[in-house]
């Protein structure tokens, strides 16, 4: 069983002036045997000093770490079972793709004819059987990439840790390799905890996804269930691209009021608004929930409001068309016939069943 368990994780650096400063705070979660688990969140916000004390690479102030049944506090990384990917590949540039994989398992004592059986496997999943004589800088970025991670794969160990191994690859081979790794994961059947800042790697790769922030984990919680039910306004502005849309109202009555615009809210949402009776919210929609006029996509028409558009940004598949309510800019993501044009005074629906609303003071999602 290879589960990873946070138990109230905390880690503090102390820097130069002797300012402690807190990298990670009550930090907890379990990682189930053979997850895919993707670490994700701004610049900063700690998910790589996460990765390291699992991987006993940075020793955490406070808390407990399992892994598999043992506690691995006071483990020695080699001792842990791990074995982890990094951002620039870390590999040998004096020795061959060959040597490069045995290395480890060499370090180990493995027999001879183990370490050829094992090369020779893990060069034939990830497509490398041909490259092994070469060394490292006659190879191109996805494929040295790949040799790290038959690098951890020889080892066989019950957790791979990848730390932002795509970063360094270009947008279309970033995209290749992201397919080649939930393919590999689902060969491999191992647990897989993977941290990246790029959003639509950790949807795209996790099965659950940790969101970071500050130090500080967000939210826990499947790609659906983080892109429809975001916990608070910070997971719903970093999930989906281009973000979500705050418009900022005022409910009373059963009905919120903004720029622009008054409607009467659905029953559901009545219920749930409550306790705002005359108080500011946050209402939160996605670009791909507002429609145009022209094109509803069976929209009703009831809830609208209408804006001068600023910009129309045309992707092929899509229009992105910006306009103001308030002091936010809003972006709709509209159907590339639609006929928004600059300047024009434009009505918007909005689907009002995929519409969030979230508390001004602690930002967290109401209904
Ligand atoms: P990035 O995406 O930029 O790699 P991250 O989310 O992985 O960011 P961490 O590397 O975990 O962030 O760093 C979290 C915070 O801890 C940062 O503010 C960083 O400056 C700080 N930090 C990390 N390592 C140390 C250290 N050895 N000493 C002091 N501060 C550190």
């Amino acid at each position: 069983m290879a589960r990873v368990v946070f138990k109230n994780v905390e880690k503090e650096f102390v820097d130069g002036n002797k300012e402690t400063f807190i990298a990670v705070k009550e930090s907890n979660f379990t990682i189930e045997d053979k997850e895919f688990v993707v670490f994700v969140g701004p610049s900063g916000c700690g998910k790589t000093t996460s990765l390291r004390m699992i991987a006993g690479l940075e020793k955490q102030t406070r808390g407990d770490i399992m892994i598999g049944d043992r506690v691995v506090n006071k483990l020695h990384p080699k001792d842990r079972d791990i074995a982890m990917v990094f951002q620039d590949y870390a590999l040998y540039p004096h020795m061959t793709i060959r040597e490069n994989l045995s290395f480890g398992l060499k370090n180990l004592k493995q027999p001879k004819d183990v370490i050829a059986k094992k090369v020779k496997d893990a060069s034939e999943v990830l497509g490398l059987d041909h490259l092994l004589d070469r060394k490292p800088k006659e190879l191109s970025g996805g494929q040295r990439q790949r040799v790290a991670v038959g690098r951890a794969i020889v080892r066989d160990p019950q957790v791979f840790l990848f730390d932002e191994p795509l970063s360094n690859l270009d947008a279309k081979l970033r995209v290749q390799m992201r397919v080649e790794l939930a393919e590999l994961h689902k060969r491999l059947e191992a647990t897989i905890v993977y941290v990246t800042h790029d959003q639509i790697e950790a949807m795209t790769l996790g099965q659950r996804i940790v969101v970071m922030n500050k130090g500080q984990i967000q939210q826990v919680a499947s790609p659906t269930d983080l892109y429809q039910k975001p916990e608070n306004m910070f997971v719903a502005g970093f999930i989906g691209s281009p973000p979500m849309n705050f418009i900022d109202v005022t409910y009373e009555n059963g009905k919120v009021m903004m720029e622009g615009a008054q409607f009467v809210l659905p029953e559901h949402s009545v219920q749930a608004l409550r306790a705002y009776e005359g108080k500011k919210l946050v209402l939160g929609i996605r670009p791909e929930h507002l429609f145009g006029e022209d094109i509803t996509m069976g929209v009703p028409d009831t809830y609208s409001l209408t804006s001068t558009v600023q910009v129309v940004e045309q992707l092929g598949s899509e229009n992105l068309v910006y306009f103001r309510v308030g002091e936010r800019m809003i972006t709709a993501k509209l159907h590339p016939d639609s006929d928004a044009r600059v300047g024009q005074l434009k009505k918007f629906l909005l689907d009002m069943s995929k519409v969030h609303f979230f508390d001004v003071k602690t930002e967290k999602r109401t209904s």
